[in-house]
């Protein structure tokens, strides 16, 4: 596949931004290139545009190169460059799973992007031919796994089914990749030049605050978004945090297990409830229920102090919360609510 031909034209004679960081390599003690204020306070001088130091760091985590990885301003400032990139406004077209993350449709209505939904099966599950047929002829295909809302992960021999079919850029979100039993497809990067994985430090990684988004792919889609991205979309606090955070991997790790633990605690107990008619099969850190009557649910749980995610006015959720595995204490008294319900 020639991914030059899937970017947008009037990119491929884009003269990117050059800044003064990006200008000058080398050892130098006296900066006067950049018109920042002198004196030090820590943040007084701008980040390092391309985020070399987090990302060596990651790299050796993923186990991927430094070069295959684009850092955004959450996954989301990811999601919007490949529509960027890829897309031009009023002519081409994206598709995705639904139901699935919603940004995927905000981010193309942005850009002026017809975004094709097309359904999953009514148990959540994936029919790969079907997919393909439904976005013949777009150019981008968002595949989320496991799935937002639902909870389900696709199994790694569709997704390669997937990408090896699809004639156009496969982004498979892991934002939820840290509590499923399914591996990353990180691993066939090198096997697929349209495939691009994200992931993010929203969720397992416990850093929603600092905004910080993983984008895998080739190097040669990373060098395309890096063209296009605004210069300095990673700010030094994030860059530090995230570092500090990445030094020792026992405590995220931790948590993700106890957060496994209290998934599956939590299932036991919503099982016998009788007003919970489904419990879907979850390898995420949410489970989604269908329930008698959601809307009630929803309210009487809020004025219990509790807020969840009423999912039922999505695609084949007819009824149905999201629920988020908290720490044990919160899931106790959100049993303990439902229960008394
Ligand atoms: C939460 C979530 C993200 C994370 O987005 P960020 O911008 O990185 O916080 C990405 N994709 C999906 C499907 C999500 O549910």
């Amino acid at each position: 596949m020639n991914i030059e031909e899937l970017i947008r034209p009037d990119l491929l004679t884009l003269q990117a931004y050059s800044s003064a960081r990006d200008e000058f390599k080398g050892e130098a003690s006296v900066f006067l290139d950049a018109n920042e204020n002198p004196y030090n306070n820590g943040v007084n001088r701008y980040p390092d545009p391309l985020q070399l130091k987090l990302k060596t760091r990651i790299a050796d985590i993923k186990k991927t190169k430094v070069n295959q990885i684009f850092l955004g301003n959450g996954s989301d400032e990811c999601i919007d460059l490949l529509f960027r990139l890829l897309c031009q406004p009023g002519i081409d077209t994206a598709a995705a799973i639904s139901p699935s993350y919603g940004m995927y449709g905000v981010s193309a209505k942005i850009n002026q992007v017809e975004l094709k939904q097309i359904s999953l099966q009514a148990d959540f599950s994936l029919d790969v031919n079907q997919l393909l047929e439904g976005a013949i002829g777009c150019k981008l295909l968002f595949l989320c796994s496991p799935n937002n809302p639902t909870g389900q992960s696709f199994p790694k021999n569709q997704l390669i089914d997937l990408v090896r079919k699809f004639n156009g850029i496969v982004v498979i979100d892991e934002a939820y990749i840290d509590f499923s039993e399914e591996e990353s497809m990180i691993t066939e990067l090198t096997n697929f030049p349209n495939l691009v994985v994200t992931q993010t430090f929203s969720k397992a990684y416990g850093m929603a605050g600092i905004r910080l988004g993983m984008l895998f792919a080739s190097a040669e889609i990373i060098s395309w978004i890096n063209k296009i991205k605004p210069p300095y979309n990673i700010n030094q606090l994030t860059q530090d945090f995230a570092l500090e955070k990445l030094s020792d991997l026992t405590k995220v790790n931790s948590e993700i297990a106890s957060i496994k633990v209290e998934r599956e605690r939590i299932k036991d107990h919503l099982k016998e409830i009788e007003l919970i008619e489904v419990i879907y099969p979850s390898d995420s850190n949410f489970i989604l229920i269908k329930i008698k009557d959601a809307n009630k649910t929803y309210n009487y749980l809020i004025s219990k102090g509790i807020v969840v995610r009423d999912r039922s006015n999505q695609h084949l959720c007819l009824n149905t919360l999201r629920l988020t595995v908290g720490t044990p204490e919160e899931n106790r008294k959100l049993v303990e609510v439902l229960r008394e319900l």
